[in-house]
């Protein structure tokens, strides 16, 4: 019998997740049950990917720099990743406030509503508002000041942390271009070694993928509230739904006019991380799947990926920014406000901002959604409406947050001539278009 490829495998342990927990929900127990025995699985599993996120992204980051062997290259790579990053993420931004004016979701929230909803979630509101305020409250280069740590071992400490670790990274391999090859030889063997093992790793926390993403989707399901709000914000989610479609649209468009690969070379190879990143809403715990799908079944060349990769999983959120931008102004229309055209561009820059400065983990975007709001002058308090549907959708914008990185890292690696043809020796199919 043929083996069933991954993602099949990934998407059956996720149906057969949501099953166990709708069905466990009908019973007395039944979702203590499932958070006691089923869901630890879920946190090991995510915990796993979580525990390789640095010791990946230095080792691949170090190898992939020093293999440039020459620093304009790197900076040319630099700042084309940089540019396509930002650009992908304006153009996310532009369907979302396009979308959200078009549909209007806010009309269908009545008042009644609207005052339960704020009143249910305020609790909820108020905790994003003060991780928000943390990060408001330091200066302009607060940011750029973060990205230098005082000591890379604690900045080692914490996922969080991910772009000083890059920082460390890149400065390290830049060190090891600019010494004579003789003596950094050892080094560099050292983490040439160092990523084959993390890479194999990744290969092993993959074969408990399918039951990972069992225990994760049971779990939800039976901790999800109830089913009446996630009508109310109908529209709303189906306006964000909508736009994250089209950016995947879009990224297939734009990887098969600049590589000249089908659109399902592309979504075959990278749909494990995919649905990795749906089922963990993380863009940082599933970095080392899309490491390996875009190494091994997209034809980016280590050095590209090891490089573009781990900054756009912290940096580049596209579906997070298109949703910022459907949510603010969701939450103005069912205020009843009336955002004017310079409001909504200064949206475009600042749900820019906070996508970048929003962390590769469950819920980030929500937070730095504050920071849009308070810009826009919209009512913090509106967090609360679209609390009870905000997992969900983050689950879906997280899949759009690795699916860019994936067809940015083709992009940089075709403009450098790095993109080769995985598939040539093992698949009969021809995915290379004429
Ligand atoms: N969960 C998202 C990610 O990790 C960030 C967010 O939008 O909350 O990519």
């Amino acid at each position: 019998m043929k083996k069933l490829a991954l993602y099949w495998k990934i998407l059956l342990g996720m149906v057969f997740g949501v099953l166990i927990g709708l069905l466990f929900t009908y019973f007395e127990g039944g979702k203590e049950i499932i958070q006691d025995w089923i869901k630890p699985f879920g946190k090991i599993f995510i915990n796993s990917l979580k525990l390789i996120a640095i010791p990946l992204i230095l080792a691949a980051l170090i190898k992939g720099v020093s293999d440039l062997k020459d620093i304009s290259k790197l900076s040319q790579m630099g700042g084309k990743t940089i540019g396509i990053y930002i650009g992908t993420t304006i153009i996310a931004v532009t369907i979302g406030l396009t979308l959200v004016n078009f549909v209007n979701p806010g009309q269908s929230i009545n008042e009644s509503t609207r005052l339960e909803m704020v009143e249910n979630y305020s609790g909820n509101t108020e905790k994003y508002k003060a991780e928000a305020k943390i990060q408001k409250d330091t200066g302009p280069l607060q940011a750029l000041e973060d990205i230098v740590p005082e000591n890379i071992f604690s900045a080692a400490t914490s996922n969080r942390n991910m772009l000083q670790i890059i920082f460390f990274a890149v400065f390290f391999g830049i060190a090891l271009i600019l010494i004579p090859e003789e003596k950094g030889k050892t080094v560099k063997n050292f983490f040439d070694g160092f990523n084959e093992v993390i890479l194999k790793m990744v290969d092993l926390i993959m074969l408990a993928a399918p039951y990972g993403v069992f225990a994760l989707l049971a779990a939800l399901i039976v901790e999800s509230p109830s089913l009446d709000l996630f009508k109310a914000l109908g529209w709303y989610a189906i306006t964000v739904v909508f736009g994250l479609l089209l950016m995947i649209s879009i990224y297939v468009l734009i990887v098969a006019v600049f590589t000249k690969k089908k659109p399902m070379f592309f979504m075959r190879g990278i749909s494990p991380a995919q649905l990795l990143a749906f089922s963990t809403s993380s863009s940082a715990a599933t970095l080392p799947v899309t490491m390996e799908r875009v190494t091994e079944h997209l034809g980016v060349e280590e050095e590209v990926a090891s490089f573009v990769l781990p900054i756009g999983a912290t940096i580049n959120m596209d579906g997070t920014s298109l949703y910022q931008a459907v949510a603010a102004v969701f939450i103005a229309q069912a205020f009843g406000m009336d955002l004017d055209f310079s409001t909504q561009l200064g949206i475009i820059a600042t749900a820019t901002l906070a996508s970048i400065g929003s962390a590769a983990v469950p819920g980030a975007g929500m937070v730095m959604l504050v920071g849009v709001l308070g810009y826009a002058g919209i009512p913090e308090a509106g967090l609360a409406l679209i609390f009870a549907v905000d997992r969900p959708l983050d689950m879906c914008r997280t899949m759009v947050n690795v699916t860019g990185d994936a067809a940015v890292a083709m992009l940089v690696a075709k403009s450098v001539g790095k993109l080769g043809d995985p598939y040539a020796k093992s698949w009969d199919d021809n995915y290379e278009m004429p």
